[in-house]
């Protein structure tokens, strides 16, 4: 039986492994960290359960999709429960708008803050709508080699979208800022500036607004508990505190990899070798290539320096002594400057004096996750890349957070914090080898789209390859499922071949 190797637990490597398993291939999944899952780990502490990775689990389609591949559904692994509203937006003291379950509702939500608003976003919805379709439909399993995959009848009835922003479209049909944040808000996913996505991307408007907001009972690792159990249905090995050290290659061919004991990485006579006959590397990318030696690898230093990040953060994990009543599932405080914020992040990366930040409170709608009668909260702060954090840093930028959760909602808890752990760009970099300890990925400005994306095959050994959140399609926990089927395809295919 043809062994596959996949360096990296996440959702890509996950994804990849239970497509090559029920193919019938001999797949082993080395992850150095402890669990498997990637970005999206879990913390426990004192009864209090925090997602440290995704929480917002978008595109419900794309992982029924997923499921179905194995005859399987997602209500057979976990249950989902629509968040509604699917999240509220501060920006300012008392001042919100909550993104309702039924689109209907957000739409009169709009009209009733600036009349017109509401026919304009209908007419927008169906334009998303239609973009989704061919995104997901059309696009999105492109293995991103040529920009051939994107010419079709429905892209070029869409070429206009391509070189107007999302941000330029929708300032010029809505007045009201806070709208306008709204609709800008969902391409924050895809780690750049709303003024540099294309409008195109506007299918993720779709997604939030129509497809809705959702949570898994019990939190998102329960995704990747049930790839897990769907991967080993199929035999494949999960081998967690395994940090490959070395892609072995002979030739024109990778024949296997090296791996130690992550406790261990310095000690070079407990390393083991496993040979393969395919591997798929869905670490970070760049991290993966410095597995190789230079004449293998598929892009340098300089390229990796040149390429736009998605951003960074600055996380906290919070326990509270008290039920936080009024707050929503999903809360956004846009009572900062967006613009002055962006630029901190994308054009000179500095830490931000008044950041934008999101607070998610999931004990509100999941008691699971928390002992009765408190709640916890993850509170993430956007920041550049390539940062350094220092404690002194991550207490302020707290205090802050605190401070602003109080004034913008009238709640007072300060003085209900049982805990805190904080994760940054230092942590990104030692726990996942993140470049520059980026959290999401590239960013999907147009240039760094599709098949301008770094690419799955590596060019110097034909049975090595990339998947993940730095190759096709991008950033999100979607894109990476999707990226370990387009991986699993390809190598399925060569490995038929020969
Ligand atoms: C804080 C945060 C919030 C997010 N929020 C959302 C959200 O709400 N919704 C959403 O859809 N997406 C969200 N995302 C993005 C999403 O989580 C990622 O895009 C996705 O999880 C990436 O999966 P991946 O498989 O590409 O990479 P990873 O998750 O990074 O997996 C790669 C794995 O490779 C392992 N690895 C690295 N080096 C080695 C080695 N030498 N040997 C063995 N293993 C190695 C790493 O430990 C890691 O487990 C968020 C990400 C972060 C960080």
């Amino acid at each position: 039986m043809k062994r596959v190797a996949v360096i990296g637990g996440g959702f890509s490597g996950l994804s990849a492994a239970c497509y090559l398993g029920r193919a019938g291939y001999d797949v082993t999944v080395y992850e150095k960290n402890s669990s498997p899952g990637g970005r999206a780990r879990v913390l426990e502490r004192d009864g209090f359960r925090f997602d440290m990775g995704p929480t917002f689990y978008w595109m419900p389609d794309i992982f029924e999709n997923f499921f179905n591949d194995f005859d399987k559904k997602a209500a057979d692994y976990y249950r989902l429960i629509k968040l509604d509203p699917g999240y509220e937006i501060y920006f300012g003291p008392g001042n919100s708008v909550k993104v309702s379950a039924d689109v209907d509702k957000t739409i009169e939500t709009f009209e009733s803050i600036e009349p017109g608003s509401g026919e304009f976003l209908r007419k927008f919805l169906k334009s998303a709508e239609f973009n989704y379709r061919v995104a997901i439909d059309k696009v999105v399993e492109k293995p991103g080699k040529s920009v051939f995959e994107l010419i079709m009848p429905q892209t070029a009835a869409r070429v206009g979208q391509f070189a107007e922003s999302l941000s330029s479209h929708v300032r010029k049909h809505i007045k009201d800022d806070r709208l306008r944040q709204i609709l800008e808000f969902p391409v924050l996913f895809l780690g750049a500036k709303p003024s540099k996505t294309p409008l195109f991307y506007c299918f993720m408007n779709y997604a939030d607004m129509m497809l809705g907001t959702w949570h898994i009972e019990g939190g998102m690792y329960g995704l990747v508990d049930a790839m897990v159990k769907i991967a080993e249905s199929y035999n494949v090995k999960i081998v967690t505190n395994a940090h490959v050290n070395k892609i072995i290659t002979e030739g024109s061919k990778a024949v296997g990899v090296s791996w130690s004991n992550t406790d261990d990485i310095r000690s070079q006579h407990n390393s083991f070798s496993d040979e393969a006959d395919f591997v798929i590397a869905s670490a970070d990318y760049h991290f993966a290539e410095t597995l190789l030696e230079p004449s293998k690898r598929n892009y340098s230093e300089k390229y990796w320096s040149g390429r736009v990040f998605a951003p960074s953060a600055m996380l906290y994990y919070v326990a509270f002594d008290k039920k936080l009543d009024g707050l929503a599932h999903h809360t956004l405080f846009f009572d900062a400057d967006f613009i002055e914020h962006s630029e901190t992040i994308y054009d000179t990366p500095r830490w931000p004096n008044k950041p934008l930040f999101y607070g998610s409170f999931p004990s509100v709608t999941d008691p699971s996750l928390a002992p009765a009668g408190k709640e916890c909260a993850i509170f993430l702060i956007p920041v550049a890349a390539g940062l350094k954090d220092t404690p002194e840093l991550r207490e302020n930028y707290f205090l802050q957070i605190l401070e602003r959760v109080e004034q913008n909602t009238g709640i007072k808890l300060s003085d209900s914090v049982i805990f805190k752990e904080s994760y940054s760009v230092k942590d990104f970099t030692e726990d996942y080898h993140a470049y520059k300890g980026n959290a999401y990925g590239l960013s999907n400005i147009l240039l760094q789209t599709a098949f301008l994306k770094p690419k799955m095959q590596n060019r110097h050994l034909s049975n090595l390859l990339y998947a993940g959140q730095l190759t096709v399609p991008g950033p999100g926990v979607p894109p990476a499922l999707i990226s370990g089927k387009i991986a699993a395809g390809i190598a399925k295919k060569k490995l038929k071949n020969g």
